[in-house]
């Protein structure tokens, strides 16, 4: 064999791999084969990268070696070849031109992958942005045998020719992608859907090698970080002078300070006769030690035009990672290298490039798409696919499993409803169950993204089963649950007969059984009221809550504080004094003492900072008064659906991009809570922060991120109130919901509250004992020396927007 190491022995293998993750009915064996094949590619370049640092010390006899292109062809490549086949192309087995892209932002690990999608067969169609095409040939045989007997060193030898001849005449020089081209050899089953298909990807070879002056080190040990920033910016200017958003090779000059970069087809008057240049290659490898395929034909077309009056060649392999939002070029490698002569007399040189097998071996690959050329299987894989392409090439760490696995349960399917619904589609959530019980009129579809005017004929279809229909319209893989129903609420009584009640129960209940059946619960109601019960329920199974609300053009989104398990909060009589976060040195610590019956208040956790998850309030916290009927005497312009018909895609999508955060997070609804102060800081997920609300305000297109405490008379989340619940079951609702407001204001102290407010402020002094702890009372200095109502009035200001 030649100097040129084959380190696709198991590199492909990771096409199949990818091939089959995207067939949706993956068996526990096929999982197990591909990881064992993941875990042997590893072993294999890190025995590569082993193998080659060992003969780091002897550069004199060191040999560049390439790490070759593995094929990457996608599900939807084959359905279009499947229709092309059958629609166009017949029996007719004519070359046709096709194209594959590669990129060279990929995380370290991933193999160097030529890919082709469905818009491969459109050679002339955009590439996607940032990335280089590659050309290429498809010769799609009628039969097996036709496949089999193709005569491959033929066809390596023509196409081999053909770059040759392109180098000799120098039309590479304005088409760079000619020193990039592959074949593809295939026999399309269209009975069984098998694929058989064998790649090559030519390069003209050096007979003995070509020669390392100078191993491979990082771009950042060779340049500083002004020369990076300055390379960075030519390449751009580069690309935008040429109209593009990648380039496959460029020239070099630098100084110290300055980097100049140029076209190939500028070599003669860029460089002037130098005896060594600097040349530079888009590469698509993420070896530390080895440059990609793309380089060798440039090398070739190097020697053989200018080899004669070149003492070295420098090479950067430019790699271009953007991870999180943070672009990077320092992982790029420079080397450099002697090139051997190239005669001319004897004509093209020998080349390489057919691609190993699965085992290893040269041979064909088949790919059995039975299963997934079904349009449904299609569809359930494109949005895997795109979804898992954000986390190759942008956030790496994104646990996409924990996100589609993750059970929703929506509460309202309004506009709130059907825009969280469209966004959880988005992230490939699954499992999607509508709780509603109203009928679609004829000023919802317009608004809720859903419906259609037909849905409203008739008296209108119920929106809880319409959404789930036009869900699996939009996505056939998607697990919908739609169910009519009403939630009872506090101040809505229920005792009118023994059927009301018997109704009430059963809702109950039935809340009760879908809340536990979930791992998400969605506030996405138009009423305050119809809050409660669902944030009570939620609190005590100890399930995430994500609560949106809307007001003419001000939103709340927020996650309700979950509280600790209950064998751990029974346990101890401070659990959460371990977990705390450090103490803010902006916060007083003194504050906390004077109210031995309120909830021991996390030193340095203030109204903003460092609270952590278990600690946090529900939507209720902030109020003083308890939940009623908000309806009966509510002006028009303070129901959810007189709000600037933008919100609701606003906040329906920020509740879902809140609860991906807190999913990311390690800690999930335990995470502390991150406020506007943490914008600058470190995120605590690789999404980013993990806020308790977002706060929006759309007069002045502004967010901000509160957090605040539980409220240790809260009518919903605080301990007497489940206490009570979790005692008494529908005996305590069903006081609640046939009693006035004062049953639950009784019964957490806000009656007391006020009654002492009153008394403070009629002047009996600040009565600094008098004031209570919670939510309003967190910031010490003020609770003091003000009464408790001017503090309300401060945090309706600062928070309360008018919600429905
Ligand atoms: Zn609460």
């Amino acid at each position: 064999m030649s100097a040129v190491l084959e380190v696709d022995r198991n590199g492909p293998l990771f096409t199949s791999q990818r091939t089959s993750l995207r067939r949706t009915s993956l068996t526990n064996r096929d999982t197990h084969r591909i990881r064992k094949r993941s875990l042997a590619l590893i072993s294999f370049l890190e025995e590569v990268k082993m193998a080659t640092g060992h003969t780091e010390k002897d550069s004199t006899n060191q040999k560049l070696q390439f790490a070759p292109f593995c094929s990457a062809l996608e599900a939807g490549f084959w359905h279009q070849l499947t229709q092309k086949k059958l629609n166009d192309y017949r029996l007719d087995e004519s070359p046709r031109s096709i194209k594959g892209y590669f990129y060279n932002g990929d995380p370290a690990g991933l193999p160097t992958r030529l890919t082709l999608e469905f818009s491969a067969f459109d050679a002339t169609g955009p590439t996607p942005a940032r990335c280089c095409t590659a050309l290429g040939t498809l010769y799609n045989m009628n039969t097996f045998e036709a496949f089999k007997t193709f005569d491959k060193k033929l066809l390596l030898e023509k196409e081999a020719n053909e770059i040759w001849e392109s180098v000799q005449s120098e039309t590479v020089l304005e088409n760079p992608s000619l020193l990039t081209k592959f074949i593809l050899l295939t026999f399309a089953d269209l009975k069984k859907y098998r694929f058989y298909y064998w790649f090559c990807f030519p390069a003209l070879c050096f007979a003995e090698g070509i020669q390392v002056l100078q191993p491979p080190v990082p771009l950042e040990e060779k340049f500083s970080q002004k020369q990076i920033a300055a390379l960075q910016g030519a390449y751009d200017d580069l690309c935008n002078e040429r109209g593009t958003t990648a380039i496959p090779y460029f020239l070099m000059k630098y100084t110290g300070e300055a980097v100049l970069l140029s076209s190939l087809h500028n070599w003669n008057t860029f460089f002037k006769g130098q005896k060594k240049v600097t040349v530079g290659v888009y590469d698509p490898c993420t070896l530390s030690q080895h440059p990609g395929w793309p380089l060798r034909n440039l090398l070739v077309l190097i020697a053989s035009k200018w080899g004669s009056v070149l003492d070295a060649v420098e090479v950067l392999c430019f790699r271009d990672q953007t991870l999180q939002g943070k672009r990077s070029i320092q992982h790029s490698i420079v080397f450099q290298i002697k090139l051997p002569e190239l005669s001319l007399s004897t004509g093209c040189p020998k080349s390489v490039g057919w691609e190993k097998n699965q085992k290893g071996v040269m041979g064909p690959r088949m790919v059995n798409l039975s299963e997934c050329m079904d349009p449904k299987r299609l569809a359930e894989s494109s949005v895997d696919l795109n979804l898992k392409l954000m986390r190759w090439r942008l956030v790496p760490s994104l646990d996409l499993e924990k996100v589609v696995s993750t059970k929703c349960l929506l509460l309202g399917a309004g506009t709130l409803g059907c825009n969280v619904a469209r966004t959880l589609m988005g992230w490939g959530v699954r499992h999607i169950t509508f709780v509603d019980n109203a009928k679609i009129s004829y000023s919802n579809p317009v608004r809720q993204p859903l419906y259609e005017f037909e849905d409203c004929l008739g008296g209108g279809k119920s929106k809880a089963l319409a959404a789930v229909e036009r869900l699996k319209k939009i996505f056939p893989g998607v697990s919908a649950e739609g169910h009519n129903m009403s939630i009872p609420m506090p101040g809505h009584p229920v005792d009118f007969s023994e059927v009301t009640m018997a109704q009430a129960r059963q809702d109950v209940e039935q809340l009760e059984a879908l809340v536990s059946a979930h791992d998400v619960v969605f506030l996405l109601m138009d009423t305050r009221e119809s809050r409660w019960l669902p944030t009570v329920i939620a609190a005590s199974q100890r399930k995430v809550v994500i609560n949106a609300a809307l007001g003419f053009d001000t939103f709340v989104v927020m996650r309700h504080g979950l509280k600790k398990p209950k064998h751990v909060e029974s346990g101890g009589s401070s659990p959460s004094s371990a977990s705390c976060t450090p103490v803010s040195a902006s916060t007083s610590s003194s504050s906390s003492s004077s109210t031995p019956g309120g909830p021991a208040l996390v030193p340095g956790a203030s109204l903003f900072s460092n609270i952590p998850g278990h600690r946090l309030g529900c939507y209720f916290c902030n109020d003083v008064v308890a939940p009623g009927d908000s309806t009966r005497d509510r002006t028009l312009d303070q129901q959810c659906t007189v709000s600037r018909p933008g919100l609701a895609m606003i906040a329906g999508a920020l509740a879902v991009e809140l609860m991906i955060s807190i999913l990311q997070h390690p800690e999930g609804g335990y995470a502390v809570a991150s406020s506007s102060d943490d914008r600058m800081n470190e995120p605590p997920t690789s999404l980013g922060l993990a806020p308790h609300q977002i706060r929006g305000f759309l007069s002045r297109f502004d967010n901000v991120l509160p957090a605040s405490l539980a409220f240790d008379k809260c009518t919903a989340c605080s301990t007497i109130v489940l206490d009570n619940y979790e005692r008494e079951g529908f005996q305590f609702l069903s006081k609640v919901f046939n009693s006035s407001h004062s049953f639950l204001e009784d019964l957490t102290g806000l009656t007391l509250l006020h009654q002492e407010t009153q008394a403070a402020e009629r002047g009996s002094g600040p009565g600094r004992e008098q004031v209570p702890h919670g939510p309003l009372a967190a910031a010490p200095e003020e609770s003091g020396r003000r009464g408790v109502r001017h503090l309300c009035a401060d945090v309706k200001k600062l928070f309360f927007v008018p919600l429905g």
